[in-house]
């Protein structure tokens, strides 16, 4: 039973959320910089939220290809993100990033660096799960959460089409099935949605 998607990108409507350089600023087309701009505003807000308990993380790596960092022992996927727990870094494929970005928009920078940086709060947190799609999908809600509360802080304006481009990210990150024995499951398109709706409307506190 599935609702349809466009439902749901209405209910974001109505939540009216959004990204975009903060408006004191020109709007910024600059993928590097909207980059930048997604992590220190989410470490900023995780920082104000946790206090001093807060870990910033210690590297934020760009690679390309096969050239990422390894991971306790793992090698970095091309066209992927990751966080890295031995280590507490987080690393992107930034040629497979920038290209998200040019095709989706840069609603897809924020979707997957706040994701990210979500896995990280989980691994401070020491958060257990029985399942792997419960993390991803927590890390979503975290996402929407963090997203929600910048925009309401007004460090983050929101652009005409921004929330279909959000919701369309999610989408395009989606698995085809709903799989919770998986190890590599990360939700549906339509689970990634909600979770990352239930963050954006009730905050990252409503994240189980
Ligand atoms: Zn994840």
């Amino acid at each position: 039973m599935k609702r349809p998607l466009a439902v749901i990108a209405a209910l974001a409507l109505a939540a009216g959320c959004g990204v975009a350089a903060p408006s004191a600023t020109p709007a910024s087309d600059d993928f590097e910089e909207d980059v930048e701009t997604a992590r220190v505003l989410t470490e900023g807000f995780w920082a104000r939220r946790l206090g001093g308990s807060y870990r910033p993380v210690t590297d934020f790596v760009a690679y390309s290809g096969d050239n990422g960092p390894a991971c306790g022992g793992g090698v970095a996927a091309p066209d992927n993100a990751f966080y890295c727990p031995d280590g507490h870094f987080i690393a992107y494929d930034e040629t497979w990033l920038r290209s998200l970005w040019k095709e989706l928009g840069d609603g897809s920078v924020y979707v997957i660096v706040l994701h990210e940086f979500g896995h990280a709060v989980q691994a401070q947190l020491q958060t257990s799960f029985e399942f792997n799609i419960q993390q991803e999908l927590q890390a979503d809600c975290y996402a929407g959460g963090t997203l929600s509360a910048l925009v309401a802080g007004g460090e983050l304006r929101a652009d005409p089409g921004d929330e279909e481009e959000l919701l369309t990210n999610l989408a395009a990150a989606g698995d085809p099935e709903e799989d919770w024995f998986d190890p590599a499951a990360h939700g549906t398109a339509e689970q990634r949605q909600r979770s990352f709706l239930t963050g954006y409307r009730s905050g990252v506190e409503g994240c189980r």
